[in-house]
């Protein structure tokens, strides 16, 4: 595709799941200027501080341009022959789970869907996993367990219909600001609205709340076990949509009735007053959305947090209703889309299931594979004791930089030092993990990148490029296929273009799905590359049979323009564009963005925002959409903005078709000890991203925050000898970090607060993930990173 430098090009945004959708324009000068996209149902024009601030984080500075093998420049021929035979020698030789792929959230789903195609369905090993696990696998194992799939019930919209939002474990004013400013304007329209904030910390999201419970760390599933038995004590429960659509209500009752009030409060480190305040709202108010993200996800009792949480939306029947339901929003842009495409150990594509024999065959018939995984594969955390004892041989990291995000980070970087093979596909040369690779590949980045992104409200929508890939970097989908075709599998892995990758994705979701499946866009099976470069923001389900695919254009699903290409499930069809497309040229194919003469060493002119739309920028509320659907979407209109929910009438994904709820354990659990008397808890700030590889480049964001800090309460700063801004040592049985001391009376006595953003590149031992332990939620996987036992003392 020719970049048109006169057109704005819509795009989504990079960072966090709400998935704001973005204008893109670059003059002739190559100045690029930004602006959110007043149509994208996410954001409706709103930025944020760090979509604000893209345009600042594009240059090419530290960015890989080529293949190296052992710090040498290397041909990409080379480089992925190397790749491939060391994969094949080691697969032969010591089997196929002896090799794996750590990826991204940060992956479009088309890249997703290869790197899981190649290991599940071609490898034949589920030994795929992601950081997307260290996100939200809690949220997923909550969903599957309570609704039999992983599926996300309500949309943003909730948000601005409730009358009660209950944010829980969320900073949303810093970390889905786009969401909270939809929250903050619905609400100085309905001033009766009202929220509550269930963080151990006061954060910048606590100013919306009108009750703030200040729980202890790890109180949540005490919280809600109790919430439930007052809901059963109060006659607050809807017996009829317990009844039609349920089972396991009464010994789930008995589990949360466990603790009375008094022991509830001594659980959660609340007053009874505040408690039985916060029960009462809750109980009273219909429209209410439960809104969770980290602080529930990251835990070792993340699974039943979120079940804790789903019990009580089910026990009073609010799921799936217009201002209604229990919502996780996901952290990165993309961990929906990796979810979607099976990009987790534990799952299949299309969000089959891999302990399911059905559903394996199904996927292993649609892929024509030689073989597919029989078992789920490791979890990060395993992943990396894989590495670390040999079992693993050969690894390769996409997208991410494990050695400085990982749980006891300095234990994954020997790990990753000691593997006999790593390969690193990346944007960056500089990152803690590139250094560790033996071969490293040049991936593109946001803005050269074509494909698809799902925010947490299960929307899908476009990432367009708009520059020129810089010198050789290629997009992860293709250099996965191009290793796929030298392990032997070029059928399969003809992939010619991303549109091409999204048209066997959504006919995977549809293939044999006559309902009993929640993922499926399969509408979109037959797209062409006109209709993917056209393709709106949509709302999963989308199945084959809806009406309109797209208001406005022609449809994607023309039959009659489809020809069919063998090698996917022996059935699934091309169309008549797409097979031109196919014979273009093999190593940049057309479709795909091309190198324009003299691209590839030009350096990039400095990019400067001229927009600049803060966070706190007024930008229109556009109100709540009419129309919202109740129960399950059948057979539904899936673009434009029309909301879609699920489960307001039942109809679950279990084999009997009712959810599930699942008892939990309302207890709290302390890890601290005599040498490490404090919690640290780790999150985000406002402005900064991730290990800041990105935004660490914009002077602008690092304004706001410049260096690491530790949040620490007035009577530990005390005990500890510690003044205002002095440094300060954490440490805990792994590791130690150097912090300036913020001595606020926000953070609870006993905890302290820190940010992961820095690491070694941005300070003097900054990686607070060389702090963080390695324990994780039993079943979904999840690392505990915000309950770790520390010490804190004056430097
Ligand atoms: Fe990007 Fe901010 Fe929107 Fe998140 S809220 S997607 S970081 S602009």
């Amino acid at each position: 595709m020719e970049i048109d430098e006169a057109r704005e090009v819509r795009t989504t945004c990079p960072y966090c799941g709400v998935g704001c959708g973005v204008l893109a324009k670059v003059a002739a000068d190559g100045e690029v200027t930004f602006r959110g996209d007043p149509d994208h149902p996410a954001n409706f024009g709103r930025l944020c501080s760090k979509g604000s601030a893209l345009a600042e984080t594009i240059d090419l500075d530290g960015r890989l341009l080529h293949p190296e093998i052992g710090g040498r420049l290397a041909g990409w021929d080379e480089a992925l022959d190397l790749v491939a035979s060391t994969f094949s020698r080691t697969i032969a030789e010591h089997g196929p789970d002896a090799v794996a792929f750590y990826v991204s959230g940060q992956l479009l789903t088309e890249d997703y869907y290869v790197a899981n195609k190649l290991m599940k369905g071609f490898v034949g090993s589920a030994n795929i996993d992601t950081n997307s696990r260290l996100c939200m696998a809690s949220s997923v194992a909550g969903h599957r367990r309570a609704f039999g799939a992983d599926t996300v019930p309500g949309c943003y919209e909730d948000l601005e219909l409730a009358d009660l939002i209950v944010l829980v474990g969320s900073n949303l004013a810093w970390c889905h600001p786009v969401l909270y400013q939809r929250i903050a304007a619905a609400r100085e329209k309905r001033p009766g609205m009202k929220i509550v904030l269930v963080d151990p910390r006061r954060t910048m999201t606590s100013d919306i709340a009108d009750l703030h419970l200040a729980i202890a760390p790890d109180g949540d599933t005490a919280l809600f076990s109790g919430l439930l038995a007052h809901l059963a004590k109060n006659q607050a429960l809807d017996r009829d949509y317990i009844a039609a659509h349920t089972t396991g209500f009464e010994e789930t009752l008995a589990a949360a009735a466990s603790l009375d009030l008094a022991g509830i409060a001594a659980a959660t480190g609340l007053g009874e007053d505040e408690l039985s305040r916060f029960y009462a709202l809750f109980a009273a108010t219909e429209k209410t959305v439960t809104v969770y993200s980290q602080g529930v996800n990251q835990s070792s009792q993340g699974s039943d947090k979120v079940n804790a949480i789903i019990n009580c939306h089910l026990a009073t029947g609010r799921i799936g209703k217009p201002g209604a339901g229990p919502f996780s929003v996901t952290g990165q842009p993309n961990a929906m889309g990796g979810r979607e495409v099976g990009g987790l150990a534990n799952m299949l594509a299309a969000h089959m299931e891999i302990e399911n024999p059905a559903h394996r065959a199904r996927v292993r018939r649609f892929w024509n594979a030689p073989t597919l995984a029989e078992k789920p594969g490791l979890k990060a955390v395993d992943m990396f004791n894989a590495v670390a004892d040999g079992r693993i041989k050969a690894l390769w990291i996409m997208a991410t930089n494990p050695v400085d995000s990982m749980p006891d980070a300095d234990a994954v970087e020997a790990a990753i030092k000691a593997c006999p093979f790593v390969v690193v596909s990346d944007v960056l040369a500089g990152t803690d993990t590139v250094r560790h690779a033996h071969v490293s590949l040049p991936a593109t980045a946001w803005g050269e990148k074509d494909g698809t992104v799902t925010n947490s409200e299960r929307r899908i929508s476009r990432q367009r490029p708009f520059l020129a890939a810089p010198g050789e970097a290629r997009p992860d989908w293709w250099i996965v296929a191009e290793v796929a075709k030298r392990m032997g599998f070029a059928e399969a892995f003809a992939h010619a273009a991303p549109a091409e990758i999204f048209a066997e994705h959504a006919a995977l979701s549809g293939y044999e799905n006559d309902g009993a499946r929640d993922f499926d866009i399969g509408a979109h099976a037959g797209i062409n590359a006109e209709g993917y470069e056209d393709l709106a923001p949509f709302q999963w389900p989308a199945p084959a049979l809806s009406s309109p695919l797209r208001e406005g254009s022609e449809s994607a699903l023309s039959g009659a323009r489809q020809a069919s290409r063998r090698g996917v499930g022996g059935e699934v069809s091309v169309s008549a564009n797409e097979a031109e497309t196919v014979a273009g040229d093999p190593l940049w194919p057309a479709g795909h963005l091309p190198l324009k003469e003299g691209d590839q060493s030009a350096p990039r002119p400095s990019p400067i925002s001229k927009v600049g739309e803060w966070a706190q920028s007024a930008v229109p509320l556009v109100s709540p959409l009419e129309g919202e659907m109740a129960g399950r979407p059948e057979g539904v209109g899936t673009t434009g903005r029309q909301p879609i929910r699920f489960f307001a009438n039942g109809n679950f994904y279990t084999p009997d078709r009712k959810a599930r709820f699942i008892p939990v354990r309302p207890v709290t659990e302390t890890r601290t000890g005599e040498n490490f008397p404090l919690i640290l808890n780790t999150g985000r700030i406002r402005d900064h991203w991730h290990t800041m590889t990105r935004t660490g480049k914009s002077p602008r964001l690092s304004q706001h925050i410049a260096e690491p800090f530790v949040e620490i309460h007035p009577a530990d700063a005390q005990h500890h000898g510690i003044g205002d801004a002095d440094i300060v040592r954490i440490s805990s049985p792994r590791g130690a970090v150097l912090v300036r001391a913020l001595i606020t009376t926000r953070q609870r006595p006993g905890s302290v607060f820190a940010p992961m953003h820095w690491t070694d590149q941005f300070a003097a031992r900054g990686r607070l993930d060389a702090l963080t332990a390695p324990l994780t939620d039993p079943i979904s996987g999840q690392p505990a990173l915000k309950h770790v036992a520390v010490q804190i003392e004056k430097f």
